[in-house]
């Protein structure tokens, strides 16, 4: 008495098939499972045997023994119970065998017997279908999840009884699953641009960094404006590729925070963790690892408010990431990856009083404003490719009633300087002008001789480090997209250099 039942299981953003097989024979009674498990997967012995016998199937008097394989592979999460209750119902002949072959079972279940949603459907969903399966079960309640996946029929069950008349008799109840309308456009923001009064640099700043996904800081008193400016910032995403969003929708998965209602995620992420963020909360990770903060807002915007109250640490662990693109994650049996390819915007006041340069107001010794700046290490300021100054408003200013730019006009700009990347960079790994790598710096930002000299005076001139000269020039090249210039001209050099200033003001020339 021996049946297999297949299933899977999520390892990094992506899953793994996993066999589950049920042997009973003649001996001693005893309910044995092996195969690399994590405590909660040895758990579902309990879970199954109580639900099994709540449904009316006591298990027999005779020696189960279950294996998940492959063996290499450790098993984590709760998703295996259904697969281990269906493979026992099948070895007991209650379930049979032939109606096994072309199916995938996933789901938590219940001491009652009923299923329990599990966090991962989608990649899990996935993997069947790209390995041939015609069918996966999963729980009613990631139903909706499931079904993003194509080429699949996804059947979603309520509890156990249900599960063994499917397998039984190929029937079940229709699915009431309401289809959502698929919307392509970009939900409109609650901010937008056109609210924020002055600070055209800062607007300027904020066009150029996302037009080329470029890091960002912004340096100003508090009440300028810092943190509305960076909730402007979703308004003016451009949007992401079906690829990107299957992608992105995973990683939401594998944290259990895919939303029904939203489907697919088709918007760049914008995450603003709170300054007490854990290393782990950022960066991913944990006993059953899960993606942070820094995956969570892959392909969109990282956004850290009041930069210098994050924990030095914190801040130290995000270089490698920012450098990768992507975070491992290093585990007893092995490692796997979290994509984690985020814009960084962050804000910050100058000193400790928030006032610095204005000498009314700040009453901070040098010493104190330098220990304040020196949060930010140089290895991470070396990361940003755009400072901004966020100035206090004057009152006609704040009072103007000139019309703002809104963030559609300034979107549809950004949108098209995306476009012409992908298409620069289509037979590349990367698509930003963030990203060239310094290997392609010549053949993408290539200087005229004019230009060449120029450079050649500022390099000197402010003693700049080859980080520093590369990053000036990939911010020039954005600019020069978006005026859809094929040439990199002085002036846009001259704006790019013009976001290095904050750093020499605060950083480079001691105060
Ligand atoms: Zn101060």
């Amino acid at each position: 008495m021996y049946s297999v039942v297949n299933t899977a299981t999520v390892l990094g953003i992506d899953a793994k098939l996993i066999t589950v097989e049920a042997d009973i024979s003649e001996g001693m009674p005893l309910f044995e499972m092996v195969g690399y498990l994590s405590s909660e997967v040895r758990e579902a012995k309990e879970r199954v045997r109580a639900a099994l016998k709540n449904q009316g199937y006591a298990l027999p008097v005779k020696r189960i023994t279950v294996n998940l394989s492959p063996a290499n592979i450790r098993k984590t999460g709760s998703g295996f119970d259904l697969p281990i209750a269906v493979a026992i119902l099948s070895a007991i002949g209650i379930i049979p065998e032939e109606s096994l072959r072309d199916v995938c079972v996933i789901g938590e279940i219940s001491l009652d017997g009923s299923i329990q949603p599990v966090n991962g459907i989608l990649p899990m969903a996935l993997e069947a279908s790209e390995n041939g399966f015609k069918k996966v079960i999963v729980p009613k309640n990631n139903l909706v999840e499931a079904r993003l996946v194509n080429n699949i029929e996804i059947i979603g069950l309520n509890n156990l009884r249900d599960v063994i008349e499917y397998l039984t008799y190929g029937q079940y109840i229709a699915q009431e699953v309401t289809e959502r309308v698929e919307e392509e456009n970009i939900e409109e923001s609650l901010y937008d641009f056109s609210m924020i009064n002055g600070q055209p640099g800062l607007r300027r700043a904020c066009e150029v960094a996302v037009a080329g996904m470029h890091n960002m800081l912004m340096v100003g008193p508090p009440g300028a404006g810092k943190s509305m400016v960076a909730k402007c910032i979703p308004s003016i995403l451009p949007p992401m590729s079906k690829k990107d969003q299957l992608e992105l929708t995973k990683i939401y998965s594998v944290c259990g925070k895919f939303d029904e209602r939203k489907g697919l995620i088709k918007n760049r992420p914008f995450r603003s963790p709170h300054h007490t963020v854990s290393e782990q909360g950022l960066t991913g990770g944990g006993q059953n690892p899960k993606p942070g903060e820094i995956s969570l807002a892959h392909g969109g915007v990282l956004f850290l408010d009041e930069l210098t109250e994050f924990r030095k640490t914190t801040l130290e662990i995000l270089r490698q990431p920012m450098e990768d693109k992507k975070v491992s994650i290093s585990r007893v049996n092995g490692s796997f990856t979290y994509p984690a390819d985020f814009m960084l915007v962050a804000a910050m006041n100058p000193c400790n009083c928030g006032y610095y340069p204005n000498l009314n107001k700040c009453h901070c010794t040098r010493a104190q404003i330098q220990r304040y700046i020196g949060k930010l290490s140089q290895p991470l300021l070396d990361r940003i490719d755009i400072t901004v100054d966020a100035p206090q408003l004057s009152y006609s200013q704040i009072s103007s009633k000139e019309k703002n730019e809104s963030s559609r006009e300034i979107r549809a700009r950004i949108e098209k300087c995306h476009m012409l990347q992908a298409e620069r960079y289509k037979d590349y790994d990367f698509s930003n002008n963030s990203h060239i790598p310094s290997s392609l710096m010549e053949k993408f930002c290539h200087l005229g001789p004019e230009e060449e000299k120029y450079m050649k005076e500022m390099y000197e001139e402010n003693d700049l480090t080859a980080r520093t000269y590369y990053k000036t020039l990939k911010v020039a090249r954005t600019i020069a997209d978006l005026e859809e210039s094929i040439d990199i001209k002085i002036s846009h050099l001259q704006e790019a250099f013009a976001y290095r200033g904050l750093v020499k003001k605060y950083w480079e020339e001691h105060i």
